[in-house]
């Protein structure tokens, strides 16, 4: 019982080396619930109609408001134009 404490404190020691720093351990061990909740939070605006980027309205049909809607359309214009 007190050897596989041991153990488990030993495994994660080895684990905490693979990683660079905290904050990167952190994405590691926690990637699957933040891309899980991201997902979800995308989702759930797009239901609420709420902009994806901001906390206002967004327009009928789409997941920006009005801001965000024209700030897309201008990055969309600048990669095209950029090639
Ligand atoms: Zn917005």
């Amino acid at each position: 019982m007190f050897k596989r404490i041991l153990e488990k404190i030993r495994k994660k020691k080895r684990e905490e080396k693979d990683y660079p720093n905290r904050f990167v351990k952190f994405y590691h061990l926690n990637k699957k619930k933040l891309n899980k909740e991201r997902r979800s939070s995308y989702h759930d605006r797009k239901k609420e109609g709420t902009c994806a980027r901001c906390k206002r309205k967004a327009v009928e049909g789409i997941v920006f408001c009005e801001y965000h809607q024209a700030k897309q359309k201008e990055y969309n214009r600048k990669a095209r134009s950029g090639k």
